[in-house]
């Protein structure tokens, strides 16, 4: 720290670092950044990184994991909101007239891969988890009987009354082809919604349209399920309003039925995975039950959030990892084990479960959204990076130049990450994101 402080470029070190916004695992790179004038070929401006402090310009990591960096991971889940919202309410390019579009928001869960030990609550009053009178017990000589009243942090909810009778394979599939599952879903409801109204596809296309943002979630017991909002459209996505006869309640019979109907087959195991039973519909409104404010707030949460709640590991695992010696709980554990063992397998080598153990096979993006559902996220980075270079040309760091006569070449290289422990204090200090205990 006191070396940092006594550099004589501390403070254009300082302002790198407020420009990351608090960034705890900044990206360093190395390079310059020339600006020519096309007609004439003359150098106007260069900027080099060998000016910098270290000689190197420290950007934003722009991780969604909160783990890994909270300041990035609270700037992608603004971001998702915003995106969320817009789709619901209107806003960055999207009219506010989409707020009339009916529109649902629908969980689909994933089916059960044996009993686990589960909070319920009714009236308040917290229930026994798996009270049975006339419990079974298994081959593995456990009674699959639970009476206790789990509290909220309980670490063994989630978790497996036998691991030995758990279907570890199955939930690791799962959570591998969910994304084609998912897929296979938004087919099936075009198609059955279009059927509802009496047209083709093709058809229904030249009057409505049908547009979806979602994110996973992982659930305790380490499988994820999808929250998304799907809404009705024209022709035309957002801008155009659909046909009344294009109804909410259509739409609803045509999700529960593609959410019952869809599967997806591993077909070296011959093993087929669908959708779990549980089934959530509800319609999003202005003003009811459920708002759009709360349904942006709930899919940005999630964003944000990965496998590590179910107490994995916050990195890839490795091929000289020891297994046994992981500092995580047993049932993440045998999912990894599951995982390695499956992702061995010649057959089974498109799903990538080696390569994505860490995530319990999921290897889908967190939030996804269909082409018309609202702006992207890209744009929302666009906007704030002008934002940025409309402020470093104001401070003199940048020449203002007309875009179309000027030939910018750029050369840039990594050239590490992170902060040293010193600076990771500073750092915390100047941007005022101290989390403390991280050194
Ligand atoms: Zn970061
Ligand atoms: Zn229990
Ligand atoms: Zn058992």
């Amino acid at each position: 720290m006191i070396h940092r402080l006594n550099q004589p470029d501390y403070d254009r070190w300082a302002s790198q670092i407020k420009r990351t916004g608090g960034c705890r695992q900044p990206i360093h790179l190395r390079g310059k950044v020339e600006h020519y004038d096309q007609a004439t070929g003359h150098l106007l401006h260069r900027y080099s990184t060998t000016q910098e402090p270290n000689g190197v310009l420290r950007v934003p990591c722009k991780t969604r994991r909160a783990t890994r960096c909270p300041a990035c991971a609270e700037v992608y889940r603004a971001d998702t909101y915003q995106l969320v919202r817009a789709g619901l309410v209107g806003g960055k390019g999207v009219p506010d007239t989409v707020n009339s579009h009916p529109c649902l928001f629908v969980t689909l869960t994933a089916p059960s891969f044996g009993a686990v030990h589960v909070r319920r609550e009714k009236n308040g009053k917290v229930l026994p988890c798996h009270a049975r009178r006339d419990a079974q017990t298994c081959p593995h000589g456990q009674i699959m009987s639970c009476t206790e009243r789990h509290s909220p942090d309980d670490p063994r909810l989630g978790e497996p009354l036998c691991p030995d009778c758990y279907d570890y394979d199955g939930s690791v599939l799962f959570n591998a082809i969910s994304p084609e599952l998912w897929r296979r879903f938004t087919l099936a409801l075009r198609r059955r919604f279009a059927r509802l109204n009496g047209l083709t596809v093709k058809a229904l296309r030249e009057h409505a349209s049908i547009a979806f943002a979602k994110v996973a979630e992982y659930q305790r017991r380490g499988v994820v399920h999808f929250h998304a909002v799907i809404r009705l459209d024209g022709p035309d996505g957002p801008n155009s309003p659909p046909p009344a006869w294009a109804t909410a309640d259509t739409l609803e019979q045509a999700v529960q039925h593609a959410a019952t109907v869809v599967t997806a087959e591993i077909k070296p195991l011959i093993r087929t995975l669908r959708w779990g039973t549980q089934l959530d519909i509800r319609p999003i409104t202005m003003a009811g039950e459920l708002t759009e404010q709360a349904v942006a707030a709930y899919i940005a949460k999630y964003a944000t959030k990965a496998a590590e709640c179910v107490g994995t590991l916050d990195r890839r695992i490795q091929p000289l990892d020891n297994l046994d010696a992981l500092p995580i709980r047993d049932h993440a554990r045998r999912l990894i084990a599951a995982c390695m063992r499956l992702g061995n397998q010649p057959a089974l080598t498109d799903l990538r479960l080696t390569h994505w153990a860490h995530m319990l096979g999921f290897r889908g993006h967190f939030s996804t959204k269909s082409r018309h559902y609202s702006t992207t996220l890209g744009e929302l980075r666009a906007a704030r990076e002008e934002h940025m270079r409309a402020q470093e040309i104001t401070t003199g760091r940048l020449p203002l130049f007309d875009e179309d006569t000027v030939l910018v070449i750029a050369h840039w290289q990594y050239a590490g990450q992170g902060h040293s422990a010193g600076d990771s204090l500073l750092a915390a200090a100047i941007t005022g994101t101290a989390s403390g205990g991280h050194l």
